[in-house]
Formats: structure tokens, C-alpha cells, sequence
């Protein structure tokens, strides 16, 4: 071992005793009888503020650029995002980009290859700053609010993350409760569903779009991720403003950054077209039926390869249809402006129109869909019979 690693006595002091003195005082209070039921709430609904302040400002609208929002928006985001003590933007966001572009590399901050400590908190127990050279950010400087969080990041952090809960707290006549429950306590435990993403998320699940990396799919990790759980989709879609694709996918940030655009704070939301999304998934059943399939014959998978071709077609062509008729709907909708001078009929019948045509263009990939899907179950029992 010739590179012996310094230890990073900031953040080592600072993540453990935040998470000791909330865990220990909050015992405490609790023994003491002092334990006030609104000061629970406090924390709970800032540790719930702040984590989204994670997920849906720093990570999906500023490292991933993946919707655009009004300045107020963002500085909302900067000043909650501050209160959870994970580093300025530029910080945390030059880390995940690396992550992203090195993922399970030597290069990427919390390779998940060095063992789940490494990736959970051990990074930041050996991580040197003066490595950092910001590069990779240079698009965030450029925002003049990103640039004042970063340089005053420590005093807006603690006035964010202890001052403001405290003073909430006093209200009720409890601000010891406010710094220590709602302060030290909400902010180790938001640290440590942060640090799954990187640990867990990288574990534990599925990866239905992409095998080529660690990054795994888990709806039970988004529970307490506040959605991120879905991050073998994130990994390889990294520029959709979801993470769970499903309108069933626990996704706070995603109803988050939607509801923003419709009250008119967020715009150009991202998101991949059901046919990108496809040729992912159709190619990962299909290497997978085959290698099972090759198992037992090689001829038998190169016969069942070529009849999954035409359905393979099928689905992408059925998909790029609907890709099509969407991205026209869409632009349908934005000149409805040129239609209102008289012409409404006519504009509401051609929305009719594309309505029904996108109906169709659904069914039909879900039929599509649906003969891949009976055909993925057939080859896989002829083979084991
Ligand atoms: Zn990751
Ligand atoms: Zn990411």
C-alpha cells in the first residue's frame, strides 16, 4: 500500500457527531419527559423538505439538468438543500457527475465495487476537497445563485439547518427539542437515506434497462430514498426528470417537479420516449431468453433468435409510431393559440383526431408487448422439457 488514504477529519468529526449528539440527545429529551409531539412533526416534515431538496434540486434539476425553473424555485431549493448538510451544489454535483461517468471505476467517488462501506460514507471519511477541480460543473457557476450558496455555504447551511428549526420550535417553547431533533437528529438520518442510493441502490434489485452497470431498480429501496430507488432506469436515462416511470412508482421528487411545471415553475421537462426505453428492455429479454436457450442448444437459439426478430421489429416500430404521434400532440396543443381567431372547431377536432390516433398507436405496442411477452414464456418451457 504505498497511497495510504488521510482521513477527512471534517466530515469524519461532523457525520459522527451530528448523528451521536441526535440520537443520544433526542434519547434524552425522550427520558426526561420533554419530548413535544409538534417538534417531532418539525423534523419529519423538514427531513421530508430537505430530502427532496436533494433529489429534485440537486440532483435531478442541477446535475442532471433534466427541467428548468424559475430562480425562486431554485434558490428554494439551494437554501433547503443547504439545511441537509450534503455540501454546496457545485460540490455534490461534481462528485455525481463523476459517479455517473466512471460508475464502478476507480474514478467514480462511490464505487460500489470497493464494498458497500466504501460507497455508503466511506468515500467522505477519506475524501480530499483539494481534489476537486470543478470542471465538470462549469455550466452550475455560471448561475449567480449557485455561486453565492457555494461560497456561503457553512453559514447558510447552519442558519438553514439548525438556526431556522430551532427558532420554529420556540414557538411552542421548545428549542433545545428544535436543534436536536429537527436539527442533528433529521439531518443524520436524511444523510444516511442519501448514502443508500449510493450503498443500497447499487445492490439490491433488479436492472431491467441496463446490465452493463451495478446501478440496480428496487421499489422498496424508493420508498425510503424518496424515490430514487429506481436507479438502474436513472443510470441509463439520467436525463429524465423521473425516476420511476410507472404513475404507480413511488416518486416524490417526480410529483414534486410536476406539479411545479403545472403551476407554471417548471418547464422542458425531460423524459425518455417509450421506444428508447423499449430497446433497452426488449434487448435485455432477449439476451436473456437466449442465453438460457443456448444452454441446452445452440441451434435451437439461433432458431429462436431469428423468430424473436420480426416481433422484436414490431414492438420498436409500433413504439417509434407512437413517439411520433405524441411529439405531434404535443405541438398540436402549443398552436392552439393560432386557432383561436374563429377557427376553435377546427382546432378541437384535430385534437380529437390525434387523441384517437395516440389511442391506437398504445394498443397497438401493447399487443405488440403482449405476443413478445407470450413468446418469451414459450422457447424458455420447450427447452426445459
Ligand atoms: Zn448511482
Ligand atoms: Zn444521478
Amino acid at each position: 500500500m504505498t497511497n495510504k488514504k488521510q482521513i477527512n477529519w471534517v466530515n469524519t468529526l461532523f457525520l459522527t457527531l451530528v448523528l451521536a449528539v441526535g440520537i443520544v440527545g433526542t434519547a434524552l429529551i425522550a427520558d426526561a419527559g420533554h419530548l413535544q409531539m409538534p417538534t417531532v412533526y418539525l423534523a419529519a416534515g423538514f427531513m421530508f423538505a430537505t430530502g427532496l431538496a436533494i433529489t429534485a434540486g440537486y440532483h435531478r434539476l442541477f446535475s442532471h439538468r433534466a427541467y428548468r425553473t424559475a430562480w425562486p424555485v431554485r434558490a428554494f431549493f439551494l437554501l433547503l438543500g443547504a439545511a441537509a448538510f450534503e455540501g454546496s451544489v457545485l460540490e455534490w454535483c461534481t462528485d455525481h457527475r463523476r459517479h455517473h461517468l466512471y460508475v464502478d471505476t476507480d474514478k467514480d467517488p462511490y464505487n460500489i465495487n470497493q464494498g458497500f462501506w466504501h460507497a455508503h460514507m466511506g468515500w467522505l471519511i477519506y475524501l480530499d476537497p483539494s481534489k476537486r477541480d470543478f470542471k465538470n460543473v462549469s455550466d452550475l457557476s455560471a448561475d449567480p445563485l449557485v455561486q453565492l450558496q457555494h461560497r456561503f455555504f457553512v453559514p447558510i447551511a447552519i442558519l438553514m439547518g439548525f438556526i431556522l428549526p430551532m427558532g420554529i420550535a420556540s414557538i411552542w417553547g421548545d428549542p433545545l427539542g428544535g436543534l436536536i431533533i429537527a436539527g442533528a437528529l433529521r439531518i443524520a438520518l436524511n444523510q444516511q437515506l442519501t448514502f443508500c442510493i449510493n450503498s443500497v441502490c447499487h445492490m439490491l434489485g433488479g436492472r431491467p434497462y441496463s446490465e452493463t452497470q451495478t446501478a440496480r431498480d428496487n421499489w422498496v429501496t424508493a420508498l425510503f430514498t424518496y424515490g430514487e430507488g429506481f436507479h438502474n432506469f436513472h443510470h441509463q436515462f439520467m436525463f429524465d426528470y423521473r425516476n420511476g416511470i410507472r404513475f404507480y412508482h413511488f416518486d416524490p421528487a417526480k410529483w414534486l417537479i410536476k406539479s411545479l411545471a403545472l403551476l407554471g415553475l417548471a418547464k422542458d421537462l425531460k423524459r425518455a420516449t417509450p421506444k428508447q426505453i423499449l430497446r433497452y428492455t426488449v434487448r435485455i429479454d432477449e439476451h436473456h431468453t437466449l442465453s438460457t436457450i443456448k444452454q441446452y442448444s445452440d441451434t435451437l437459439a439461433q432458431h429462436t433468435e431469428r423468430l424473436m426478430q420480426p416481433l422484436r421489429e414490431s414492438i420498436l416500430q409500433a413504439a417509434s409510431h407512437l413517439d411520433q404521434l405524441e411529439k405531434d400532440y404535443i405541438a398540436l396543443k402549443t398552436r392552439k393559440l393560432d386557432y383561436l381567431k374563429g377557427k376553435m372547431a377546427e382546432y378541437q377536432t384535430l385534437i380529437k383526431e390525434k387523441k384517437e390516433q395516440v389511442k391506437l398507436a398504445r394498443s397497438e405496442l401493447a399487443n405488440a408487448l403482449r405476443h413478445w411477452q407470450q413468446f418469451l414464456k414459450q422457447p424458455i418451457q420447450t427447452s426445459a422439457t
